[in-house]
């Protein structure tokens, strides 16, 4: 498909956006900043006939602390992300990932809710919210839907939101005391590079110093975001060292399920898993530590 044959529209609001997709259904898609978008279309991805922009839907916009949350709206881009005060202050793993994304072309243009939506194995946004807690509100006519984002994916590009919902925005809550997040990541160039492999983990200490709840995630080695639930069995009760490390990284590399593609085999991607999880707790534990 050329690009001129789909048509353009505009929704000034959420209850435009659902008329539009109701008028069309499947012929329909909705346009945040288009960096995957517009590329799908040119390959034909999905044939839609109708582009439906929601960025003059002004609600969908901003980054705040609000009550006991930092609220991401989802038109929030990257380049937002990665600048934001309040990211930086209240949940910096959500920075980490946002800047070592795309190129800064990409990065303006790019949105958080597009990066979600879009489902893309090797998205950076996901594991670092689902290791940071954060739920996602999905609007549709019929009420607001509130879920744990890893509870969103179903598999490569596909996710749990309906024809007429859209993804509003990202709650993530303020970090308690003794909680900390790192990210790492393996990308064949510094820049627009997507991973190859990444790991997520938090970890939040007890006032002893040992783990109390131990969360880490994978992604671009499955085909959706991929929580790690023994890790935390690994290292719960004890006090992260050497050990545990290993233990968790083991957990890892058994919890993925790397393909071979042209970046790298799922025998290297496996390695980098183990690598990359114990670089992601040792960040984690620094920060919840205050060391950095
Ligand atoms: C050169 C290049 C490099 C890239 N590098 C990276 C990288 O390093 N890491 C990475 O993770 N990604 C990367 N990407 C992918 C992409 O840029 C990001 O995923 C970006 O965040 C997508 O956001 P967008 O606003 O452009 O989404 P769009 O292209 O506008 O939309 C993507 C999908 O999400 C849907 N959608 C968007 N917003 C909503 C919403 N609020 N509600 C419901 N549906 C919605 C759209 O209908 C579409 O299906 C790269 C892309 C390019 C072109």
């Amino acid at each position: 498909m050329i690009l001129s044959e789909a048509e353009f529209h505009d929704a000034s609001t959420l209850e435009q956006a659902a008329e539009m997709i109701a008028r069309w259904g499947k012929q329909a898609r909705f346009l945040a900043g288009g960096t995957s978008l517009i590329v799908d279309l040119k390959t034909d991805r999905y044939g839609a006939g109708h582009v439906i922009s929601l960025n003059r839907i002004a609600a969908l916009r901003g980054i705040a602390s609000v009550d006991d949350r930092v609220r991401i709206g989802a038109l929030a881009t990257l380049n937002e992300v990665a600048t934001s005060d309040v990211i930086r202050e209240k949940c910096p793993v959500v920075r980490d990932a946002a800047r070592e994304m795309a190129s800064p072309q990409v990065r303006n243009l790019g949105t958080v809710g597009g990066n979600i939506v879009g489902a893309v194995p090797c998205a950076d946004l996901p594991p670092v919210l689902a290791v940071s807690n954060a739920t996602l509100n999905l609007w549709s006519p019929s009420g607001v839907r509130n879920m744990p984002i890893e509870a969103f994916f179903v598999g490569p590009r596909e996710t749990v939101l309906r024809d007429d919902e859209v993804l509003t925005e990202v709650l993530v809550p303020h970090s308690p005391a003794r909680f900390g997040a790192g990210y790492a990541r393996f990308g064949l160039r510094e820049a627009n590079s997507v991973a190859v492999a990444a790991v997520a983990a938090s970890l939040q200490l007890k006032a002893d110093g040992s783990v109390a709840q131990a969360r880490v995630c994978l992604s671009a080695v499955a085909g959706k975001p991929t929580l790690v639930p023994d890790a935390h069995t690994a290292l719960a009760g004890k006090v992260l060292d050497k050990n545990g490390l290993d233990r968790a990284a083991q957990a890892a590399i058994a919890a993925a399920l790397p393909i071979s593609d042209l970046r790298g085999s799922a025998e290297y991607r496996r390695e980098l898993v183990g690598t990359l999880t114990r670089r992601a707790l040792l960040t984690a534990q620094a920060r919840a530590t205050g060391e950095k």
